[in-house]
């Protein structure tokens, strides 16, 4: 199977295997975890930032993200498909009390002037505006690119305002990477990072958050709250250490993979999707005019031997990551084709 569902599929290569073996570890509640201790200062110095905290998925980095910064009956502002709002269970509600304000922006790269009116100062008929949040990339935008300046801008202005900026960055490497710069250059003055080993980076399980040493530490007794305070993780991190040293720079490997896929998905009748705006590994294609529902087309495709999932009843999506090369991209492409019916000659 060629599997273009997620970047999440990926397995743990031979060194992160061998580094499992070997990993040196300790109880980390008590963070006496050496492999969990070095992870968290490496992803703090690599982001900038103070301190760092190893969870053990993006959701509970993010929802643990959202609460250090709020207070119940607050506000989160952020764009109406992201992460945060509509994959996480409604996690800022449940656990940080917290209403989604949404701004909808179709590239999903949000700026400033969409951020600015939607935030309330505390008033007897408002919520309060407790946190902005960006997702970078943007997953269901179809991993689209916020720039640097485009990040610092919505920072200045929340905190001119006083408002703290959490960046959901669970693909911030492929961000990276596309911009030609480092995470620490686009998450300069976000507040918090949440990021994911498991992804594109290959570890077989976590995220980190980072963040001031204050901001970790209290982050560190909610994490403990939701059933995240996990003890010899060193066997966990040795993977992660692997993931956040050695695996970005292969990325750009991925990126021209879901180039490959939008161009060859373009090309297709009925098949909507613009090759500029795939900035990264995610490719958003609309179907709707090929008359034949995403999912059913997903069906077709897996009958041929591709995996990707329909995102809503007229868009698929393709995620290329470590484990497809490009001729199987090109399958994925050509299985396409045919489950439309059509071929290279034209239609069937
Ligand atoms: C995958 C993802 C997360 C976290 O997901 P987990 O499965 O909980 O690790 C958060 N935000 C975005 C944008 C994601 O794509």
């Amino acid at each position: 199977m060629i599997d273009l569902r997620s970047d999440t599929v990926t397995k743990p290569n031979a060194a992160m295997r061998h580094a499992i073996a070997n990993a040196e570890v300790g109880d980390d509640v008590y963070q006496e975890d050496p492999t969990v201790n070095r992870l968290e200062s490496r992803a703090a110095e690599i982001f900038g930032k103070e301190a760092g905290l190893f969870v053990p998925t993006g959701t509970m980095g993010n929802t643990i993200g959202i609460k250090v910064h709020t207070r119940h009956g607050e506000e989160v502002i952020c764009e109406a498909r992201s992460h945060v709002l509509n994959y996480e269970l409604a996690m800022m509600g449940w656990f940080a009390g917290c209403l989604a304000r949404t701004v909808s922006v179709e590239s999903g790269i949000v700026t400033w002037d969409k951020i600015q009116p939607e935030i309330r100062a505390l008033s007897p008929h408002w919520a309060p505006t407790g946190l902005v949040c960006i997702e970078n990339t943007h997953n269901m935008a179809g991993g689209t690119v916020t720039p640097v300046e485009a990040v610092n801008a919505i920072c200045d202005g929340a905190h001119e305002r006083g408002l703290p900026v959490h960046m959901d960055g669970a693909r911030v490497f492929n961000a990276a990477a596309h911009l030609g710069t480092s995470v620490r250059e686009i998450t300069a003055k976000v507040d918090t990072v949440m990021f994911c080993l498991s992804k594109g980076l290959g570890a077989p399980v976590g995220s980190m958050l980072v963040g001031t040493a204050e901001t970790m530490e209290r982050a560190r007794l909610y994490r403990k709250r939701l059933g995240g305070g996990m003890r010899q993780a060193g066997v966990l991190a040795s993977a992660g250490l692997i993931a956040l040293e050695e695996m970005p720079k292969r990325l750009g490997e991925d990126h021209a993979n879901a180039q490959a896929i939008a161009r060859g998905m373009a090309a297709i009748p009925g098949v909507v999707i613009d090759p500029a705006m795939v900035h990264t590994n995610i490719v958003i294609c609309d179907v709707a005019a090929t008359g034949v529902a995403a999912g059913e087309l997903s069906a077709r495709l897996k009958q041929r031997g591709v995996l990707a999932n329909a995102v809503s009843p007229t868009r698929i999506r393709f995620v290329t990551h470590m484990d497809v090369s490009r001729a199987e991209c090109e399958t994925a492409v050509a299985a396409s084709a045919e489950a439309l019916g059509v071929t290279a000659g034209g239609r069937v």
